[in-house]
């Protein structure tokens, strides 16, 4: 899960981080208010869920209220890469004379955190990354160790920070870095950390992304999601409990287990279809699991049809073969569907579905069998 600008900068805060002050607003006129409230100079900045905000024009300096709300009313329901922006952050704006890149990740070849820093702050780091690689200065994190203060001079040294900004500079790396840790966070980036017009650092921008696996421990994160940045489908299928991610293919894929979700998805590709969503229904797929699932897949109108790929393991077969006509009850589907169960009970499973007669129902033996047929309904329809 990703964190806005603002909400990550407030955990920096958290951490004693400088950031500028600063508030969100909804409005021009709101923002018009908060530029008034914190005097001076200001800047305006697109909140959305993406990179390179500043090139798309969704980054803007005002030197009033008045431009701060004239530039609100441009930003405020932008398209920055397919993100429609819904609030901007107004921030006290700062001369800048320096942009300086600081950085930690999870980098998962070395199975260590990773610091970074780059004196080419400001512009996107993977472009950094690629063109100038020995621009950016790398220290991996033992993570029983923690950050050590000579690894922070390495990078001080390295962007030839200087001399006397490198004491509230380790105070800053520390920060990022127990902020990343304690938040379960895969990156916790500022860039820019700005060097301002007094010659202090300052975090200007923030970005956070945090493991959702670690989520179900930091509630404070988790009510932080912007729902409103990802399809209306995910968000309920979270809520019941299941692992959806919408794709851009015909073929609704019902599977249990992820491993196997994702070679049933391989498989529509392979036989020239696509499929229309990643979901993982997870093990024992009850009867009002299935149905909730179902649901969500048809809320897709790109879906043409619903491919069903159940291994039974501990979950048997005849249970699951309930399930889906337990959903059927529950939910009409007019579009083709392919079955193939097996495993546990595949037998009575099977003999219950064919028994129940349901109209464009297939079954299938095979995985390879089930994507074909599903792939040829997918076409036809
Ligand atoms: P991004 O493009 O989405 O990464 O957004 P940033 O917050 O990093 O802003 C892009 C650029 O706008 C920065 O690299 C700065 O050059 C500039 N910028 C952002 N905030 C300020 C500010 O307070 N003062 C000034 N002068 N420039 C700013
Ligand atoms: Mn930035």
């Amino acid at each position: 899960m990703n964190l806005h600008e603002y909400q990550s900068k407030a955990r920096f805060a958290e951490y004693g981080i400088p950031i500028p002050r600063g508030k969100v607003a909804h409005s021009p006129q709101q923002a018009y208010e908060i530029a008034k409230e914190l005097g001076g100079p200001v800047v305006v900045k697109a909140q959305v869920l993406t990179g390179g905000r500043g090139k798309a024009g969704g980054v803007k300096l005002a030197q009033t209220p008045e431009e701060a709300e004239r530039h609100a009313d441009a930003i405020l329901g932008m398209d920055i890469k397919d993100h429609k922006v819904l609030r901007v952050l107004v921030d006290v704006a700062s001369p800048i004379q320096k942009e300086i890149y600081l950085g930690v990740t999870n980098d998962r070849a070395a199975r260590r955190p990773l610091i970074m820093a780059s004196a080419e702050g400001g512009m996107d780091i993977e472009e950094v990354n690629r063109v100038a690689p020995e621009k950016i200065i790398r220290e991996h994190i033992d993570p029983f160790l923690g950050l050590r203060d000579y690894q922070i001079r390495n990078l001080a040294y390295g962007i030839e920070l200087p001399r006397e900004l490198w004491k509230p500079f380790m105070k800053i790396a520390q920060a990022l870095y127990r902020c990343y840790a304690e938040s379960d966070a895969t990156l916790a980036e500022i860039n820019p950390l700005i060097i301002d017009g007094e010659g202090q650092l300052l975090a200007v921008d923030g970005k956070m992304s945090i493991d959702d696996n670690a989520l179900f421990r930091h509630p404070d994160l988790a009510e932080l999601r912007d729902t409103s940045a990802e399809p209306e489908a995910e968000t309920r299928a979270r809520a019941a409990g299941l692992s959806y991610i919408k794709l851009d293919g015909t073929i609704g894929c019902m599977v249990n287990g992820a491993g196997l979700a994702m070679t049933t998805m391989d498989m529509t590709k392979l036989f020239g279809g696509a499929p229309a969503n990643f979901l993982d229904i997870g093990g024992g797929a009850k009867a009002e699991t299935v149905a909730m699932a179902l649901r969500i897949i048809l809320s897709d109108p790109n879906v043409k049809a619903v491919l069903f790929n159940i291994f039974g393991g501990i979950t048997r077969c005849d249970e699951v073969a309930r399930g889906i006509l337990a959903a059927l009850g529950e939910v009409r589907v007019d579009l083709p569907m392919v079955v193939r169960l097996v495993g546990t009970n595949e037998e009575e499973g099977r003999a219950l579905l064919d028994a129940a007669n349901i109209p464009h129902m297939e079954t299938a033996r095979t995985l390879a069998e089930a994507a074909r047929k599903a792939v040829e309904a997918a076409q036809k329809a």
